[in-house]
């Protein structure tokens, strides 16, 4: 005999659902302003390394329940074509695209590059209510009242900027940026700036095509004005963001901001399970906790464990486990990187997947605060205390 026993959703579903999920660190923009991707359309890759793949699109986003991303703009820094020179062949492929890129200086590209993220997003139609799927968020205001509106809001859009070569050493780029809405910027990236020194952009085992085989001195640091550009975010509101920087630049940072501010490491690994300078050594994940700041994971498995085989979820939790017994279960959060020409794993490569990440947390032991803590909680106190406040 069959009987009809009413079908309920398991309970990580229901909790995926009820968490406010926050992604600290996607690359849309990029594909919308280097390749004219819509975000409407989806462009699934069944590899995992596929630079013209869209894994943060508007509908994997929501398919996803990301409430809110943080949405990175990245102006390509001119080293790239020193140290990738097969990339000058660009200039010839897709011209409209270099003069855009390469023949104005940073910070009008990345002014160019928000703009274009903007343009696309009234095109974001929910299929079933004709709602919007994404709206931009210019304060912690405008994303309080988007939360308010609870179960089917679309996905906020906060911006923010990574690497400090756009402000083209000028305090006055940042409260550009700042007015703009953008809630952090990582101050290094690839190369040296006028701010700070970088770690390497890839392991040196990822060197493809003979690119990126200069050296990067992780000695080096924070320079006067990187020290100024710091004391300036801590006093607009805007959200200090660590990643990329050399070891040396952020001791430093972490010396100057004390407790004023809550810092960010938007994408990273752990020092202690892949001992690269770009990963945080456990005194820093506690000195980022104590100073009510978070570490958000990155999804890929060659910062976080370069020797694991499988090249699944089981990296990124390994490492979120560490990061919460360093610095606790309030200093823990997500970077995905998506769309930042990244390696996802396997079995989360967008957006839409990220409810198996709830799923792999409950059937690890954590409990239901817990997961929302990491799921987004964490970030979005952060935000709150963080970003315009002063
Ligand atoms: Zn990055």
């Amino acid at each position: 005999m069959v009987t009809n026993t009413p079908q309920t959703a398991p309970d990580w579903e229901n909790l995926h659902e009820e968490a406010t999920l926050v992604d600290l660190h996607i690359h849309p923009s990029l594909k919308v302003s280097l390749f004219h991707r819509l975000l409407t359309t989806r462009l699934y890759s069944a590899r995992g390394f596929d630079p013209f793949s869209l894994r943060s699109d508007f509908t994997s986003l929501r398919e996803g329940n990301v409430d809110v991303a943080l949405s990175c703009i990245y102006a390509p820094e001119h080293g790239i074509l020193n140290e990738c020179r097969p990339l000058r062949l660009l200039r010839f492929i897709t011209p409209i695209v270099w003069r855009k890129v390469f023949c104005q200086t940073p910070l009008q590209v990345t002014l160019q590059m928000l703009d274009d993220l903007e343009r696309a997003i009234p095109a974001s139609r929910d299929r079933s209510t004709g709602g919007p799927q994404a709206q931009i968020v210019r304060s912690l205001g405008e994303l309080e009242a988007l939360l308010a509106q609870g179960g089917n809001h679309p996905t906020a859009f906060i911006h923010a900027v990574e690497g400090g070569h756009s402000l083209e050493g000028k305090l006055s780029s940042l409260d550009t940026l700042f007015d703009r809405g953008v809630a952090y910027l990582t101050l290094a990236h690839f190369f040296e700036n006028e701010l700070v020194y970088p770690c390497y952009p890839w392991p040196e085992t990822l060197q493809h095509f003979g690119c990126f085989q200069g050296q990067r001195n992780v000695a080096l640091g924070l320079k006067p004005f990187g020290e100024a550009v710091v004391e300036r975010m801590v006093e607009l509101g805007m959200l200090i963001d660590i990643s990329h920087c050399t070891p040396a630049a952020r001791a430093r940072i972490y010396d100057i901001v004390g407790n004023r501010a809550p810092l960010i490491a938007s994408h990273v690994g752990a020092y202690e399970i892949n001992p690269d300078p770009y990963n945080l050594k456990d005194w820093e994940v506690r000195r980022i906790a104590d100073g009510g700041g978070i570490v958000g994971v990155i999804f890929m498995n060659y910062w976080l464990m370069p020797r694991e085989s499988a090249r699944g979820l089981n990296f990124i939790t390994r490492t979120l486990e560490h990061f919460v017994r360093v610095g606790g279960i309030e200093a823990v959060g997500i970077g995905s990187d998506f769309d930042g020409f990244t390696d996802p794993p396997d079995d989360l490569k967008d957006a839409s997947e990220m409810p198996k990440l709830t799923q792999r947390l409950l059937a690890e032991g954590y409990s239901r605060d817990a997961v929302h803590n990491i799921l987004g909680g964490n970030a979005l106190r952060v935000l709150r205390q963080g970003w315009g406040k002063r």
